[in-house]
């Protein structure tokens, strides 16, 4: 993944996903704090909550499994795709 502040290809797609808002990580090229948006990545974890909705009106255990790994995946792909990253230690 870029740096939103230098370009250079500093962090891997799996260090990107572990970042929280409260947990963000430096650039090994320029040294910068980067890291996500909690608006953001609140936003891109509605299919989790979706999820724990319906999960509450299904009875079973295989479906539920399915329903949890479809919201596992719809928002690890929308927390891709609408958390950018971005320079948090800007001063
Ligand atoms: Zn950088």
């Amino acid at each position: 993944m870029k740096c939103p502040n230098c370009g250079a290809d500093s962090i891997s797609l799996l260090r990107r996903l572990s970042l929280g808002p409260a947990f963000p990580t430096k650039c090994k090229a320029c040294n910068r704090k980067i890291g996500v948006s909690f608006r953001r990545t609140f936003l891109s974890a509605t299919p989790y909550f979706v999820v724990l909705l319906l999960i509450y009106f299904i009875e079973d255990p295989l479906n539920r499994a399915i329903l949890m790994l479809l919201g596992v995946v719809a928002a690890t792909i929308m927390n891709l795709k609408l958390v950018p990253l971005i320079v948090v230690d800007r001063d």
